[in-house]
């Protein structure tokens, strides 16, 4: 699959916000976003105000960074949110927020997406007792993750009971067991994202 293979840190200070893609440095004084370093690029401070479509824009590539996707496979959790019975933005982060990567993370079992994403790839987690490999799986309430019993003496998970974790409501996860399970669909207020989604309608809309 493709993948962006730049500057992580360069992404949330084109965004002008934290997007926590590389784990613990996140939350340390090296966060370049802490540091207010302000946005890359030789002709950053000459930029004018945002026109409409800049905003709508930006509130795209924020979502789209944070999950780390590429446009073709962003704009496909929309063309699934249009079709969806309730509100499309909340539908698409709903449906992002349920990719098998991101519940990995949200559990702790991955300190960033970008991990937790290498962590699916090698084939440690289980989905209901069964190995599942592919980072866009989209998990169901009553969905059983777990890692995979012969992946378990891995020292990364075993100290995973001393992380301190604060799960959204609509999952749960034992770090000794290293079991975990979805008991509900993410609903908006679930979903810790400072996101105008409706930009991103109005973007896809036109
Ligand atoms: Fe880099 Fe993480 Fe800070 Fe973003 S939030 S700038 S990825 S350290």
């Amino acid at each position: 699959m493709a993948k962006y293979t730049g500057a992580d840190c360069r992404l949330c200070r084109r965004e002008g916000c934290k997007l926590f893609l590389k784990g613990e440095r996140c939350l340390s004084s090296k966060c370049p976003i802490e540091k207010k370093t302000g946005i890359p690029g030789v002709h950053a401070q000459t930029r004018k105000k945002a026109s409409e479509y800049s905003l709508q824009l930006r509130e795209k590539q924020k979502v789209k960074r944070t999950y780390g996707l590429l446009e073709k496979q962003f704009k496909r959790y929309y063309d699934m949110a249009e079709n969806m019975k309730g509100i499309v933005g909340e539908n698409m982060l709903s449906l992002l927020e349920r990719r098998l990567d991101n519940v990995v993370y949200r559990m702790g079992i991955g300190a960033s997406r970008a991990e937790s994403r290498q962590i699916v790839n090698h084939g440690h987690i289980t989905v209901n007792g069964k190995s599942v490999n592919i980072p866009s799986y989209l998990v169901n309430v009553g969905d059983v993750i777990a890692i995979k019993e012969s992946k378990r003496d891995i020292e990364a998970f075993k100290n995973l009971k001393d992380v301190k974790v604060i799960l959204p409501k609509w999952l749960e996860f034992d770090s000794t067991a290293l079991v975990g399970k979805v008991n509900a669909l993410p609903q908006r207020d679930d979903i810790d994202l400072n996101v105008k989604e409706h930009l991103i309608i109005e973007l896809y809309s036109k």
